[in-house]
């Protein structure tokens, strides 16, 4: 496997021009891929394609069950609000075509003929289409020769020399898809895009892959897709244009846009890109914020070792880890064991690990306490005294163990793996419980709960990590899972009587001492809870 260090400066892809639009601070296009069976549903999602912010659309004429090239080409051509692209994928590059290749090229020439402004045509067959329109080319009309991988992504050497095979073919455009076993497998499509002194659409499918069709604009990309419907792909991995325009905010990506990102597995189902890119936005900053499917962090750490990748936070499994990649760890880090949030310090390049999980959750408990018992005015922490479960012995419950510990609550660790919670214990100085044993542990009323593990994430929302019958010894139970918001153990825990507080108000209370931390600017509180409130 290649392991070339990924390290593109900034100014390399600076020479991009701005687009005419005012806002727009990168040329790179986006393309809805339409997947119609009917020529007339085609020219319905041609319109709405457009009015979802498209600058182009791809029309995939291998989808449709019905195709007569000399009528419809011209029907579709004549019916687009857009620029178009036509592609005629067949089987053996991974579309849905497996008739005669004569008339496939041939329905290509004609749409070329018939003024579409860009057709794709496989490299593998690239020549012979050449050879059969010389002299003849439209001249509006822009050939983007494409080439798909759908096993892995090649070295930097073996794709350098694609692209010269790809230009050699006379494309005016190059195209690489490729598939990302790994996240890592994209800094290699993104030296390749940077370098390249030809238009380049470089794109890498699948989850691992996604961050390639969002930076794109920041490493100078031709163009990214963006779907109109997440269920209908034309590739994997393909985000919705509304989630590239809307949630990536990707025309405000520019070469020199900042890159943050969550580190997880899995990770798809995190608000954090939601709550971040819009705070962005909303203050002005220059930044963007990904999702990010790492298998091993210190693996990506040392691959997107550049500026450009200025700050990550750290969720499932990977906080622990993350501890040992750091060059510097804040002292709380340290003590808990695990890191969420990692900063690239700008003078020097070093990896700085902090841990917010900590202020975020002890605050919402104790806020939850304090509004109960309408004790605010009293000084000192209301945990003080109390005795505190917490669930799971992962990066989660080690800052909520230390952190009650902190506060001067008695601590007990009830984990799956039962040494696991006996080391934790031992670390803060509390006691361990396995996770077998606490539905039966109830030496005394009011005691207060924490769920630090996935269980009852989505999608497995009937899932609880203690019966119902149990929760009647607690006054407080807080679950640091958010999607759901009310999961079912604080559904149980409110009909048993206690006081409930939901993982969400730990997201919005570690995430704003995160943005102050990647932007250097006070983070907009209102601002937070108010997305936060509007999603969830
Ligand atoms: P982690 O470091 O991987 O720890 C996971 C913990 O959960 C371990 O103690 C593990 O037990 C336990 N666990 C996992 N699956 C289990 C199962 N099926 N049955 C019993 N125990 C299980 O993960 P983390 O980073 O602490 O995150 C844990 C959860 O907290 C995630 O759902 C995450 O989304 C949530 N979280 C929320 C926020 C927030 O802001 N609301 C912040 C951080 C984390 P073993 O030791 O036996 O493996």
């Amino acid at each position: 496997m290649d392991t070339t260090n990924f390290a593109i400066a900034s100014s390399a892809a600076a020479g991009l021009r701005l687009g005419s639009e005012g806002m727009r601070k990168n040329p790179t296009l986006v393309c809805t891929p339409l997947m119609a069976e009917t020529v007339d549903k085609m020219v319905i999602d041609m319109s709405l394609a457009k009015a979802s912010g498209a600058d182009l659309v791809e029309i995939r004429l291998d989808s449709l069950k019905d195709f007569d090239p000399h009528d419809d080409l011209k029907t579709l051509i004549r019916g687009c609000p857009l620029p178009t692209l036509f592609t005629y994928r067949p089987t053996w590059e991974g579309g849905q075509y497996d008739g005669d290749e004569n008339e496939r090229l041939e329905a290509l020439r004609f749409a070329m003929e018939f003024g579409a402004d860009y057709i794709d045509v496989e490299l593998q067959v690239a020549h012979e289409f050449f050879n059969t329109i010389l002299g003849k080319k439209a001249e509006k009309c822009k050939v983007i020769v494409s080439s798909h991988n759908y096993q892995h992504t090649p070295s930097v050497e073996d794709l350098g020399n694609l692209v010269a095979r790809i230009q050699a073919t006379g494309a005016d455009i190059v195209k690489i898809a490729t598939t990302a076993l790994n996240i890592t497998d994209v800094a290699r499509i993104f030296q390749i895009t940077v370098h390249s002194q030809v238009p380049i659409i470089g794109l890498v499918m699948g989850e691992r892959g996604l961050m390639s069709r969002i930076l794109c604009a920041k490493f100078g990309g031709f163009l990214t897709f963006g779907t109109l419907d997440s269920r209908i792909v034309s590739a994997p991995g393909q985000p919705t244009i509304k989630d590239l325009l809307n949630l990536y905010n990707f025309r405000h990506i520019g070469p020199d846009t900042k890159v943050f990102g969550i580190i997880g597995k899995p990770v798809g189902h995190s608000k954090s890109p939601l709550l971040y890119n819009e705070v962005f936005k909303s203050v002005g900053f220059n930044g963007v914020y990904v999702h990010l499917l790492v298998d091993d962090i210190a693996d990506f750490l040392q691959t997107y070792s550049s500026a450009d990748f200025s700050g990550f936070s750290c969720t499932i499994p990977h906080k622990e880890a993350a501890l040992k990649c750091c060059d510097e760890i804040d002292p709380v880090a340290k003590s808990i064991g695990a890191v969420n949030c990692i900063i690239r310090r700008p003078t020097d390049g070093k990896l700085c690990g902090y841990n917010t999980d900590y202020v975020g959750a002890i605050t919402a408990i104790e806020d939850g306490l304090r509004g109960s018992h309408n004790s605010s005015s009293l000084t000192g922490s209301p945990l003080a005294g109390k005795l505190f479960i917490v669930i799971g012995a992962g990066g989660a419950g080690k800052a909520l163990a230390y952190g009650a510990k902190e506060k001067g609550a008695r601590v007990v660790i009830a984990n799956r793996t039962y040494d696991r919670a006996r080391e934790l214990a031992d670390t803060i100085g509390g006691d361990a419980l396995s996770l077998a044993d606490l539905d039966t542990f109830h030496p005394e009323d009011g005691m207060i709960l924490a769920n630090t593990t996935s269980i009852g994430m989505h999608p497995k929302i009937d899932e609880t990590p203690i019966s119902k019958h149990a929760l009647k010894s607690y006054s407080l139970v807080f679950d640091a899972v958010y999607t759901p918001k009310i999961t079912r153990l604080l559904r149980e825990a409110d009909e048993s009587g206690a006081i409930t507080v939901s993982g969400l108000e730990m997201f919005i209370g570690q995430a704003y001492e995160q943005f102050e931390r990647f932007t250097g600017l006070p983070a907009p509180k209102e601002h937070f809870r108010k997305i936060m409130g509007d999603y969830s």
